[in-house]
């Protein structure tokens, strides 16, 4: 019996931690996908969060030292504001995030969170303190309440439901006939695009980070389904900070400062109104999405 349970029971633990890694990595897959060799400094402290600014100081980087990526680009984002990263494709939005999770070092500059050097703190600190939403939230082949519940150990089922309420997804939840304990993923009920970016939602309001860095999906969600989820992620972004890579510029006119990327280098910022009035890049973008729009 014994020969029997004792290896099984751990390849249960093995196999969840397997999972849980797979995940992690799994979910920053379209913002983050390249995880690189970066390690702790010796002295390195946890993050102390006490607002939530995110600054970057003349950040310079490049993934190969002979292709530079971003160039002098210095953003400070005061606690609780949204900024939006705008840009055409390559431009390096989703780069920032991942310096932004030091999942590279910068070659130049610094990034800093309530002043502190990224490069000083710990890692499990730093991403404790960041929630991402990435385009397409990976789910477990197991129940609703689990994937949920996956953003912080050991929450009450009341949490989780609290959870799924501002996420808009408990009505949802409880039309299903097993509600809670519905199997979701490959092997259970396939959850639309917007259900499971609410299930993400969810998810990451458990976690309840200060700093948020949000991958607004490319994916065609339906207009009222975009409105929905656009109102779960305002609400979830009060009080915080927030960076939204952004796609669609109709989703982010109230950010309280939009950033164009061109060729790694900040072409324009400003209030949505502002860099309308300025006929430059924005406005330029602006007019073509409208017209597509119209399409
Ligand atoms: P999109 O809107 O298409 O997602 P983006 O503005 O987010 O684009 P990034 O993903 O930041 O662009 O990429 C910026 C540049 O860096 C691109 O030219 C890309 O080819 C390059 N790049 C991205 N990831 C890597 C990597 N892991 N190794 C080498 N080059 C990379």
């Amino acid at each position: 019996m014994i020969q029997i349970t004792l290896p099984l029971g751990f390849l249960g633990t093995v196999y969840r931690e397997i999972r849980q890694a797979l995940v992690d990595m799994g979910e920053m897959f379209d913002l983050l996908d390249q995880p690189a060799e970066i390690s702790d400094r010796a002295d390195a402290r946890p993050l102390k969060v006490t607002g939530g600014e995110v600054v970057l100081d003349h950040v310079g980087f490049g993934y190969t030292a002979e292709r530079p990526i971003l160039r002098d680009v210095s953003l400070t984002i005061p606690a609780g504001h949204t900024l939006a990263l705008v840009g055409s494709s390559g431009s390096g939005k989703s780069t920032i995030g991942r310096l932004l999770f030091r999942f590279y070092d910068v070659t130049a500059g610094a990034i800093r969170i309530d002043g502190q050097d990224l490069r000083d703190v710990t890692q499990d600190s730093l991403h404790d303190a960041i929630g991402v939403v990435p385009q397409d939230t990976v789910l477990f082949n197991d129940t609703i309440r689990y994937n949920i519940a996956y953003g912080r150990d050991g929450a009450t089922e009341d949490e989780v439901i609290a959870a799924a309420k501002a996420a808009k997804i408990h009505d949802f939840v409880m039309s299903l006939p097993e509600g809670y304990d519905t199997t979701v993923g490959e092997r259970g009920l396939k959850l639309s695009g917007g259900e499971k970016q609410r299930v993400g939602i969810a998810r990451t309001l458990l976690k309840n980070p200060p700093i948020l860095l949000l991958d607004e999906a490319t994916s065609a969600l339906d207009t009222q389904t975009e409105r929905d989820i656009q109102d779960s992620l305002r609400a979830m972004g009060e009080g915080r900070t927030v960076i939204t890579i952004a796609h669609r510029l109709s989703t982010i006119a109230d950010a309280d400062c939009i950033v164009v990327l061109q060729k790694g280098q900040i072409a324009e910022q400003g209030r949505h109104d502002e860099l309308l009035a300025k006929g430059g890049r924005y406005a330029a973008m602006w007019a073509a999405q409208q017209a597509e729009d119209l399409d």
